[in-house]
């Protein structure tokens, strides 16, 4: 934007491979808009977006993440933040074309692969550019802006061996913040060590991630969405699809420090016809959330060790209504690090591309 200040609405959007992010930042301070034709449509947008939480069939807005009271560009505002599946971006553009966007609003910051494969689109429908920003730079960029917004902004589980006495407290981010890594859990898995607020390199990623659950979940339980994919794996038990240690040695493996309770082989169980007819859609739903989570939690320990880093931060839609898979992350980097490695989640989880990408024209 070389320094100007774009005319309001102001969004930033993250389309990702699974789910379409937008951030919309509602002015809360006294300025008035430049123009009249400005004004109008800002009253319009700003009411359509905070009076629902729904729109369409698959939009929704999460009003427990929006935060009030954040500065960007010397503006004073509320950050809203809704989400709808990328499956769903013809409708999206229906119902931004029929809520007048098309007409005024010319420039909208976006980013993920969406940002680049929709581009034509947005410009055809509706008129719109998009300003282009990567991915990963929006994403550092959203997560330190919202951990220097936020004092509550970042939570660690502890005692998480224990399941009932396992619970979250605030952790404190805003001294020594440099280094840590972040491994954002999306469709796929990217790794990040992040030395500085400019200085960051991804340094591995995998693509057995929150779209490889969920696939693998629709094809083992017939689930339909991410959130019935969770309930089931709630009420279920991996231990009678997964083969542990104790199934093979009887008890642990005591010379190598391998607890009898540990997976041995994931879904190793599955090969007995008798073992298949006992195991519930519940089971195998919870034994394909703690095989994707324990690798990447080991994929995570790796790198935090390779880089001699012990903070690991996660985020990513991956880890929304997922207490399971948080514990895991906690409890996996705890023991096999013998308590030097620390799991840190952050509230506004899949949003922080989205949040970045709104920030740059703030630079
Ligand atoms: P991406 O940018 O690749 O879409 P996200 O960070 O948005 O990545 O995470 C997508 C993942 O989040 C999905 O693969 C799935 O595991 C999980 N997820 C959480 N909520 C939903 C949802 N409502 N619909 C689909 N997937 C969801």
């Amino acid at each position: 934007f070389n320094g100007t200040i774009p005319p309001m609405p102001w969004f930033g959007m993250d389309i990702g491979g699974t789910l379409s992010k937008l951030v919309f930042f509602e002015p809360k301070d006294s300025i008035t808009a430049q123009t009249e034709d400005e004004t109008q449509l800002l009253y319009n947008v700003t009411k359509y977006l905070t009076k629902n939480s729904v729109y369409g069939k698959s939009g929704h807005r999460d009003a427990h993440q929006q935060m009030d009271n954040v500065k960007i560009c010397n503006r004073i505002g509320t950050l809203h933040f809704i989400r709808f599946p990328t499956s769903e971006m013809n409708n999206f553009l229906d119902l931004s074309k029929k809520k007048g966007m098309a007409a005024s609003v010319s420039t909208v910051c976006a980013t993920g692969g969406g940002a680049f494969k929709f581009e034509d689109i947005f410009k055809n429908e509706l008129n719109l550019k998009l300003c282009k920003c990567d991915e990963l730079d929006s994403l550092i960029r959203g997560l330190l802006f919202t951990v220097a917004s936020n004092n509550n902004e970042c939570y660690f589980w502890s005692q998480c061996t224990e399941d009932e006495q396992c619970s979250t407290q605030v952790y404190t981010f805003q001294y020594n913040k440099y280094p840590f890594i972040v491994v954002n859990i999306g469709s796929g898995v990217s790794v990040l060590a992040v030395y500085g607020p400019n200085n960051f390199k991804r340094i591995s990623g995998t693509s057995i991630g929150g779209g490889t659950f969920l696939g693998l979940c629709s094809l083992l339980t017939g689930c339909n969405t991410f959130d019935e994919a969770i309930e089931l794996a709630a009420n279920g038990d991996n231990v009678k699809v997964d083969k542990l240690v104790r199934d093979i040695y009887g008890g642990s493996y005591s010379r190598f420090g391998l607890p009898g309770e540990l997976v041995a082989s994931s879904f190793g169980h599955m090969n007995s016809k008798e073992k298949r007819a006992q195991v519930s859609r519940e089971d195998l739903a919870r034994a394909t959330l703690v095989t994707i989570t324990n690798n990447i939690a080991s994929i995570a320990r790796m790198c935090a060790l390779n880089e001699r880093i012990d903070r690991v931060c996660f985020v990513g839609n991956f880890l929304r209504v997922n207490p399971i898979s948080m514990k895991l992350l906690s409890h996996a980097m705890d023991y096999w690090s013998n308590g030097s490695q620390k799991a840190i989640f952050l509230n506004h989880e899949g949003y922080f591309g989205a949040i970045g990408c709104l920030l740059s024209f703030d630079e």
